[in-house]
């Protein structure tokens, strides 16, 4: 073999060891030039080869790859040391305990972005002891949705997220009614009747509306008027005093309450006034003892507005720690575009997996570890970052690999007729190749007169050549004697350097694959396939991690990832 071939090999299966089996092109091409620059002149030759390494390299399963490499003498590298975990909070010196919070509005599904608000105000508690809360934020009563409550929960628990207290917010108007009366008696806000496209112009110019200096008994007596639903339509607004002259006009003099006459999913039709966000939070932040408000940095204006509240009432800001934005490769993450999909029928639900939602990435196969290392990994960065699927893929092996059990699958199955074969009545193979404990499957086989009757992938039969020598895997060598019909003769038993194909035999089962673009794939999954219960995660050989997604009427999987 030529120094260069070995070179590339060598990393490329360096590579795909370390990323569960799976290497990727880039980072190879990336090694080898790091070690000698001298390839640099020559990169587009060097990429080629790279490539075409790393595409058979990656149809090896981990076992076979860990085999190659120790071939080759190389040790394998150690174990990517554990991060170093998430960096210190600010001023935890300054509380006596951290208390955090997590606070989704129920009013969309959680998707990636959510999490990591969720893992992070979660972690944080954790580390340094302290308590964690779940609050829904449903005080718009336009858009809270009932379903949405306990399916948060089932994603947290899901997660592995645990909470200390949970609150709702429609369940404390009383509180937010109580503080707003106290602000308007102190003169920290007012009662606003003008209208709306006034108000701003006003604001906008830096000057007051006329209702801002009006005294408080007034202020008083409008809000009792909102109460009481005296002001037609949707007039009445409590404002919370600002520095009009902030730089930021849309911090200036910000509504806090606001009257809405529509019926909240949970609480009906006893309120018509309901808080605004930064009133809500503001007043839940301080009266559940928050010291570390964990948030996306979409909520820095919001921060600068609630300070404001903070002030007029003597009440200490937390610490406020903003990352962040974070999406993933190409998935559907808006709220609104999720909800008119699924409306649509354009989407299947909130676990279609073309959706970035957590019922998405559960569904495809993601386990609740994998998500949890990749929020903390990246930790609270101020920057977006946009997580790309192979990235997730890649985290995900490393704990699926040794999880999942084997089974074979011949996607596009076609029948291949193999003569002189050994006349057995099944084959036992593990169900984990380096877990023996496990146990075994049975794989029952088939015979046609002297032939045993295969199944194999459709694409792996279409490349085969007359005469090539090629793997039932785990079972024998055959060549190919005819394309057409699709026939081949014994070959030997022992393990060669040949290319191994998924097979199955008889009884085996029909089986769908749903792939992340919502295609889906047909073909054969081997019996013993018959015994996986929903939800269970499993790798057909080659193929790549599926979730078993139905059993009946028909075998159907969700494609993960390879
Ligand atoms: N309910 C808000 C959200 O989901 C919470 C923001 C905050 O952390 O204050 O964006």
């Amino acid at each position: 073999m030529k120094e260069f071939d070995r070179e590339a090999l060598r990393w490329a299966l360096t590579n795909a060891v370390e990323h569960g089996g799976h290497a990727d092109a880039k980072s190879v091409v990336g090694k080898l030039i790091a070690t000698q620059p001298e390839l640099r002149s020559r990169i587009r030759q060097v990429m080629e080869t790279v490539e075409k390494v790393v595409k058979e390299i990656n149809k090896l399963s981990l076992e076979e790859q860990r085999a190659k490499l120790q071939e080759l003498g190389v040790a394998e590298a150690p174990k990517r040391e554990e991060r170093r975990g998430l960096p210190e909070l600010p001023d935890v010196d300054k509380y006596p305990k951290v208390v955090t919070r997590f606070a989704p509005n129920p009013n969309g599904p959680l998707h990636i972005g959510h999490v990591r608000a969720a893992f992070l105000s979660y972690e944080y508690a954790r580390k340094y002891g302290g308590k964690f809360i779940l609050r829904f934020e449903d005080t718009n009563p336009a858009n809270a949705m009932l379903e949405m409550y306990d399916k948060i929960r089932e994603d947290l628990r899901w997660l592995g997220i645990k909470w200390d207290e949970e609150y709702v917010q429609s369940d404390r108007l009383d509180k937010y009614y109580k503080h707003a009366e106290g602000l308007l008696k102190a003169g920290g806000a007012y009662v606003c009747t003008c209208d709306v496209m006034k108000f701003r112009r006003l604001r906008d110019g830096g000057k007051p509306c006329p209702c801002r200096g009006l005294p408080a008994s007034e202020q008083l007596e409008r809000w009792r008027a909102m109460l009481e639903s005296k002001y037609q339509g949707e007039h009445g607004v409590v404002r919370v005093k600002t520095d009009l002259k902030h730089p930021n006009p849309a911090v200036r003099d910000w509504p806090a309450l606001r009257v809405a006459a529509v019926s909240h999913p949970r609480v009906g039709d006893r309120y018509r006034v309901w808080p605004l966000y930064n009133f809500s939070v503001a007043v839940d932040d301080h009266e559940m003892g928050v010291t570390h408000v964990i948030r996306g940095k979409e909520h820095v204006v919001n921060e600068l507005r609630q300070r404001f509240l903070f002030g007029h009432l003597d009440w200490r800001y937390p610490t406020a720690v903003q990352y962040g934005r974070l999406t993933i490769g190409g998935a559907v993450l808006s709220k609104t575009q999720t909800m008119k999909g699924i409306r649509s029928g354009e989407f299947s639900g909130y676990d279609d997996p073309r959706l970035g939602t957590i019922a998405a990435l559960r569904r495809r196969g993601f386990l609740p570890e994998t998500i949890r290392q990749v929020i903390l990994d990246l930790g609270p960065t101020h920057v977006d970052s946009a997580l790309s699927w192979e990235t997730l893929a890649a985290y995900n092996r490393r704990v699926a690999d040794a999880r999942a059990n084997r089974y074979f699958f011949a996607p596009g199955a076609v029948k291949l007729l193999v003569e002189g074969a050994p006349r057995l009545k099944e084959l036992r193979l593990r169900l984990h190749p380096s877990h023996p404990g496990r146990g075994e499957r049975v794989l029952p086989l088939l015979y046609e007169g002297d032939a045993l009757a295969a199944y194999i992938p459709g694409a792996d039969a279409a490349s085969l050549r007359e005469g090539q020598v090629f793997r039932l895997k785990d079972f024998m060598n055959v060549r190919l004697t005819s394309r057409e019909p699709l026939k081949a003769e014994f070959h030997s038993r022992e393990v060669m350097d040949v290319p191994k194909l998924q097979w199955v035999s008889a009884g085996a089962i029909e089986a769908e694959v749903i792939k992340p673009d919502a295609s889906r794939e047909l073909g054969l999954v081997e019996p013993a396939a018959a015994v996986l219960r929903v939800g269970e995660v499993v790798q057909f050989e080659r193929f790549g991690f599926v979730m078993v997604d139905a059993t009946e009427p028909k075998f159907v999987a969700i494609f993960g990832h390879r």
